[in-house]
């Protein structure tokens, strides 16, 4: 249960793709229930294996550009040529019931909301090497040929933008960069500014002034 007036924590993930950001939040998400994922829209072309409302909500063109004109969006980008977007509502009220919530989303979406909203945790992913970015997109399987060299030629465009986020986890052991980024969910969590929201009545209790 959240306690009166505790507001999530809004941690932005980026990773040039193939770096393993989406199998690394599912799998935070199995391990952390105080996290949850925002879907983004897109308009990219489903994938084999997704599911519309799960892994984004796949909408048009004009569908995403109707929404940008009504200000649904916290943040968008064009991305490999295709709308992304996060829902504004759907992060500020989660965020208001005191759950954290996991933004997935490119650089130029993470410059948005480290603006918009500067209390937000920012994690860069890389992968060991450009070589296991490679072999990591093929593997996968699920892009065309042209597609996986269109993201490894802007995957350097993506880790021009690393040092602007406040961590850095290297994806070269599975389980040890999962490892890295719940650490940093709870460290965060256990920050005196977050924990003095939380409790509030425990530490007035304490200090004798309840
Ligand atoms: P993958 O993450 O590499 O498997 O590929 P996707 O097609 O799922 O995502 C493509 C790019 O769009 C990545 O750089 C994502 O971080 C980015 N992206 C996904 N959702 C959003 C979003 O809501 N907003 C923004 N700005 N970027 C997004
Ligand atoms: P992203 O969401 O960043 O594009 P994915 O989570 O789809 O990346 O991961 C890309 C591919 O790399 C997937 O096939 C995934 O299973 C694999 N992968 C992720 N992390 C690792 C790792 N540490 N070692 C080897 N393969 C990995
Ligand atoms: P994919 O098409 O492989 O699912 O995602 C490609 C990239 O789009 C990923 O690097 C992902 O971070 C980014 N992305 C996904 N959703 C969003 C979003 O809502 N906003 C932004 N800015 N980027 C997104």
């Amino acid at each position: 249960m959240s306690q009166a007036g505790e507001q999530g924590t809004l941690f932005v993930i980026s990773a040039p793709s193939g770096a393993g950001k989406t199998s690394l939040v599912s799998e935070m998400l199995r391990q952390d229930s105080r996290l949850g994922v925002s879907v983004s829209h897109t308009t990219r072309p489903m994938r084999e294996g997704e599911q519309n409302g799960v892994n984004y909500h796949f909408v048009s063109r004009d569908e995403f550009e109707a929404m940008i004109a009504r200000g649904d969006f916290l943040e968008h980008a064009d991305v490999f040529g295709n709308y992304y977007g996060t829902s504004q509502v759907w992060v500020r009220e989660t965020l208001a019931t005191g759950q954290d919530v996991i933004l997935e989303i490119d650089w130029q979406g993470a410059e948005q909301v480290r603006r918009l909203i500067p209390e937000c945790v920012s994690i860069f992913i890389v992968p060991p090497s450009a070589e296991a970015l490679r072999q990591r997109l093929v593997g996968r399987g699920t892009d065309a040929p042209d597609v996986v060299e269109r993201r490894l030629a802007e995957a350097e465009e993506e880790c021009r933008h690393a040092a602007e986020f406040d961590y850095l986890v290297v994806n070269d052991d599975f389980s040890v960069a999962l490892a890295d980024l719940l650490a940093i969910a709870r460290s965060h969590r256990l920050t005196m500014g977050v924990q003095q929201v939380r409790h509030a009545s425990l530490l007035s209790g304490l200090s004798g002034r309840s």
